[in-house]
């Protein structure tokens, strides 16, 4: 919580409103932040542990792209929202309390894997446990952000997980978007339900709360978090027509072993295949 949002200039299309499994779009590939936190590299002869200052900057600036882009596409109104890359053996993380529009690298702040910071400098997003639980729970991944985009907030509120009124819903990696029970915001309660349940998911709904994606990089965990929104969006739609005709086992079944040919498109390539 806790993060400004200021009004876009335009809601770009810069991030592909994904409809279907297809390729990225020119306009996604290009705004596409670079998370290169996701992929440490290291130069010829330089130690892949120890990546440079300078390969930290790009990752806090990653970090701080991807939260404008998620304000930008009224992902996350009001003060909502937090983003974090996997950073080391921690994270980095948007901090507490500041509009996106004024972050400067320096501002995001870097949690260990233990979850101690820097009391000195910055203070991570209040939700930073949940963040810092994914992580534990998810190896492989290496982005984590979390919305109260408007849909999946409404029915995190009415406590109506997502099911398999569309095939889309196995973007999340299952047949549904499952919901966590409540627990406070910021509390070791929740990143406990949150590691539960992301286990075999990459997307979940949180009671009286919001939603949260994860991804193998930052535009990956975004591109979920809208998709979740889209799909939240439809679905509070067609409840309003009447109960609706949901996908069985045996459906999803086959949708779940189709999107594993994602292939390097994938949303949350690996996820997929659970
Ligand atoms: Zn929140």
């Amino acid at each position: 919580m806790a993060m400004a949002a200021k009004k876009p200039k335009s809601v770009a299309r810069t991030i592909r409103p994904v409809a279907e499994p297809a390729g990225r779009s020119a306009a996604a590939r290009k705004t596409r932040p670079s998370n290169p936190a996701a992929k440490p590299r290291a130069k010829p002869g330089k130690s892949a542990r120890a990546p440079s200052k300078a390969h930290e900057t790009a990752a806090r600036k990653a970090v701080i792209a991807t939260a404008l882009l998620m304000s930008r596409t009224a992902l996350s109104p009001g003060r909502s929202g937090n983003v974090s890359c996997r950073w080391r053996e921690g994270m980095l993380i948007t901090p507490t309390g500041m509009a996106y529009e004024e972050l400067q690298p320096s501002d995001v702040a870097y949690v260990a894997a233990n979850g101690a910071y820097n009391r000195e400098g910055r203070k991570p997003s209040s939700e930073w446990r949940f963040h810092l639980s994914a992580y534990h729970a998810r190896p492989e991944i290496g982005a984590v952000v979390h919305t109260h985009s408007l849909h999946a907030t409404v029915l995190a509120c009415a406590h109506r997980p997502i099911p398999a009124f569309h095939y889309m819903i196995a973007i999340a990696g299952g047949t549904d978007i499952p919901l966590i029970p409540y627990a406070p915001f910021g509390t070791q309660e929740l990143a406990q339900l949150v590691r539960g349940s992301l286990a075999d998911r990459s997307a979940l709904l949180m009671a009286n709360h919001g939603q949260i994606a994860v991804g193998n990089d930052l535009a990956a965990a975004l591109e979920l978090a809208r998709e979740v929104e889209v799909l939240a969006e439809q679905y509070y739609k067609v409840l309003t027509l009447g109960k609706p005709k949901l996908l069985g086992a045996e459906a999803m079944a086959d949708v779940l072993e189709r999107f594993k040919g994602y292939g390097q498109n994938a949303q949350s390539r690996g996820n997929l295949s659970k």
